[in-house]
């Protein structure tokens, strides 16, 4: 609990006001989310739906999960009573299902799409043409019970500096040039999230104001 506290702070002096730190979660105790609930910690971020599904019920009620790992079609259900912004959608298929799911609740939930930014070849993700096709396509403006409210992004993981800087700029354009194409009267679509423990410092300095830290905060798992 010292240490995280000290972490905690460290982090906390590093973030201007409008960044929102998310509590990367994944593989830590239950007894570890409750010492940073108590610190003061609201945003976790689970990259597995089960082990969410597993530690929500045993935590306060006034945690906001995000899912920040690939989401595949078939677990949505297991999610979608409490989820509070799911950051890895990557498809057209994905975000039908969501809605449906979030209409069988009774609610809309908020959502990123997830861009490939990295040089790294990676699975998931879409490029900057999916995702103007996505925001196109004819069944989007009738998903009623889905909100997309921003981007995120994962830069390469390299002790380069610059290729990681140019990657989030990259996506920080694309978030401004879909705001303004696709999103001009929609308030809500202002979350760009990017930037890990190893980046999040030039990720905030490129317009992130949402970032996942996992190893900065509860150490090395
Ligand atoms: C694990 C993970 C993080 C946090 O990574 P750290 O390097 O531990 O801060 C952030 N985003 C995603 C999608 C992750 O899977």
């Amino acid at each position: 609990m010292e240490n995280l506290s000290l972490r905690l702070n460290h982090i906390q002096q590093a973030l201007p006001p409008q960044v929102t730190l998310v509590a990367v979660t994944k593989n830590r105790k239950v007894e570890l989310l409750a010492d940073a609930y108590d610190l003061g910690l609201r945003d976790f971020g689970e990259n597995r739906v089960q082990e969410m599904n597993e530690k929500q019920p045993l935590l306060p009620s006034d945690i906001r999960w995000h899912l920040i790992g690939h989401l595949q079609t078939n677990k949505v259900r297991f999610i979608a009573p409490f989820v509070h912004l799911i950051h890895s959608v990557d498809s057209l298929k994905l975000l039908r299902e969501i809605n449906r799911q979030a209409l069988n609740h009774n609610r809309v939930i908020d959502c990123l799409l997830q861009v490939y930014i990295a040089r790294e070849e990676s699975k998931f993700g879409l490029d900057e043409d999916e995702v103007i096709m996505l925001l196109n396509a004819p069944e989007f403006k009738s998903l009623n019970n889905v909100r997309i409210c921003g981007l995120m992004g994962m830069a390469t993981f390299t002790d380069n500096e610059s290729i990681v800087r140019n990657e989030f700029a990259t996506l920080k354009r694309l978030f401004d040039k879909l705001k303004s194409g696709f999103f001009a009267d929609k308030n809500y679509f202002d979350l760009l999230s990017m930037g890990m423990s190893g980046d999040y410092q030039i990720a905030i300095e490129e317009g992130s104001n949402l970032v996942r830290i996992g190893t900065a905060l509860f150490g090395e798992r």
